[in-house]
């Protein structure tokens, strides 16, 4: 596994393109929407690592509840596996309690599950796969 992005809930991307490409000198190589998640997305190279900004679409949006609850900051880790239904499969088998028990699509084509805060200190992971075939950006 390896750390593949790093997701910050925000109330405005707009807002907050200003902190990290005005003052921090990165720069935005995507902004898209992902309905099913209910979330607009920008995406920053900050180093190898991408910073993944997103803001709720929507009340009902996981984001939007996340920002009621503890503000605004850092929402999850996104962690790139090679087979995602394995990489559950054996995280279930050591006992992990997963927020998805399979995989479902996520903002850039590819498979996401999220393993549940309670099983690791309170940090929300989000496990990845890319989907090179039907990815379409
Ligand atoms: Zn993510």
């Amino acid at each position: 596994m390896k750390l593949e992005h790093i997701g910050i809930a925000v109330k405005s991307i707009e807002h907050q393109l200003k902190i990290w490409q005005d003052l921090l000198g990165f720069t935005a190589h995507m902004i898209s929407e992902a309905p099913e998640q209910k979330v607009k997305v920008a995406m920053l190279d900050v180093g190898g690592v991408t910073v993944e900004l997103l803001e709720p679409l929507s009340d009902e949006s996981t984001i939007h509840k996340f920002i009621e609850k503890r503000g605004e900051g850092l929402h999850h880790l996104s962690f790139e596996v090679e087979e995602i239904g394995k990489a559950i499969q054996d995280l279930k088998d050591k006992g992990v309690r997963m927020i998805d028990e399979s995989p479902r699509k996520g903002a850039h084509a590819a498979k996401i599950a999220f393993i549940h805060p309670q099983s690791t200190g309170g940090v929300l992971i989000e496990l990845s796969q890319r989907d090179n075939k039907d990815q379409e950006v």
